[in-house]
């Protein structure tokens, strides 16, 4: 059945009533499935789920019945960046236009609706924040957006693009900082743009030139500078963590969440329990990596040979922190180009299953756990009444076939519904 794409104006005067049918709902909590379900969606707000049966339909509801579909929370993309690039080249947004910049950044927000990711965490982007003021005032499709706006990173670090001039790099968005005073002014300066939480490098990466993963970078104490300010006025902060020095170093600065950390050791994942910190492992990547190795687009051969060496290790670190009990929230890091295309970002949880996790684990690290890492949990994240009614349906059922994450058929944003079969 083709999908078509409709945006139902806003219900005015009396809250809307709807019930949507569907032969599975998983509900993002981890709990067994309903069969033969109903979720009952007044306004903006899930009011009832349950049962056929147990669950009434009001008389004034509009029933949409998706027949043998499953339902499930709208996805959540807890790591990603809105750059409208295109390329490998880490100097692209720079030289682009950057008109042509945000055009393609807002298809790549129509893109992720489309997919069924009613919500994103952007780690790191000059034009996000703009996007999603686009969003929220009505301008563009797209999904919530969670921004970090300018990323911090040392001088030399991952977020510093090594082979352009400083001055480039400070114009392009970059907050480059020195020294736990100087990491407290950048933290300030994010949160003066209106970041919703703050993202920092502690460790080399992949695609910067002159580091590597396994480089710490940022002291502790300009990591407790950082999380300092954040904390005091509510806000968190992800940190940009490969290598196992530098995953440490985040989590005694007080960092809420460690992306990437593929070279993880025991002592890290001890750590992330003890603190609670959650794991976003941006696993997608491992299998764009694997196929870089055959077409490797317009990668650098710095970029290529530090991909390969990331292959191996990062199944291991996703399994010692999944048996472990870490939590774990899904984001592929994708960004546009190649490979990492928006609109696929459901690989994440494929690439999840595929190296070892039970599919309704996976799912919960795009649903709830998701959330949970971006602090909104009591918003989204499940279909619980109360929350806001960010519903899809998929065409099969992900339990018995994960790759049906990629077959939306339905999407619903905070009641408004945005993609019907
Ligand atoms: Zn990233």
């Amino acid at each position: 059945m083709k999908s078509s794409f409709i945006l139902e104006r806003k219900p005015e005067g009396d809250a809307e009533v709807k019930a949507l049918i569907a032969s599975i709902i998983i509900d993002g909590t981890g709990a067994e499935p309903i069969r033969n379900g109903i979720v009952i969606i007044e306004g903006e707000k899930i009011s009832e789920i349950g049962p056929r049966g147990e669950v009434q339909i009001p008389s004034n509801a509009k029933v949409i019945d998706l027949e043998k579909r499953t339902i499930m929370p709208g996805m959540i993309d807890a790591h990603l960046h809105l750059m409208g690039v295109r390329s490998y080249n880490p100097a692209e947004s720079i030289i682009m236009p950057h008109d042509l910049q945000v055009l393609r950044a807002a298809e790549d927000c129509f893109k992720l609706v489309k997919a069924g990711f009613t919500t994103v965490r952007d780690c790191g982007s000059s034009i996000a924040l703009s996007l999603k003021r686009g969003i929220n005032e009505g301008s563009i499709l797209g999904p919530r957006v969670y921004a970090a706006g300018r990323p911090l990173s040392q001088t030399a670090g991952h977020g510093d693009i090594h082979f352009l001039p400083r001055e480039d790099v400070i114009s392009h968005g970059v907050l480059l900082c020195d020294g736990p005073d100087d990491c407290r002014r950048a933290a300030r300066e994010a949160l003066r743009d209106g970041s919703d939480f703050i993202k920092i490098s502690t460790s080399g990466g992949v695609g910067s030139e002159k580091d590597n993963p396994w480089e710490a970078q940022f002291t502790v104490d300009e990591i407790k500078a950082i999380t300092y300010e954040a904390h005091n006025v509510g806000k968190r902060v992800a940190s940009h963590a490969q290598g196992a020095l530098g995953v440490k170093n985040a989590i005694l600065g007080g960092v809420d969440s460690i992306e990437h950390g593929y070279f993880l050791d025991e002592e890290c994942v001890e750590l992330m329990l003890k603190h609670g910190v959650y794991y976003v492992p941006t696993f997608a990547l491992i299998e764009a990596y694997k196929r870089s190795v055959q077409t490797p687009y317009d990668m650098p051969q710095w970029r290529l040979r530090k991909q390969k060496m990331c292959i191996e290790a990062m199944p291991k670190s996703l399994m010692m922190a999944y048996e472990a009990g870490v939590k774990i929230a899904a984001g592929p890091d994708y960004f546009g180009a190649p490979l990492r295309a928006h609109g696929d970002n459901a690989d994440e949880v494929i690439a999840m299953v595929r190296y070892g996790m039970k599919p309704m684990d996976a799912i919960v690290a795009a649903t709830r756990n998701a959330a949970e890492c971006i602090g909104i949990e009591k918003m989204v994240g499940t279909l619980t009444p109360g929350k806001e009614a960010d519903v899809i349906a998929l065409d099969g059922n992900p339990l018995e076939n994960i790759e049906s994450v990629k077959y939306v058929a339905y999407v619903m944003k905070a009641g408004s519904t945005f993609l019907s079969p």
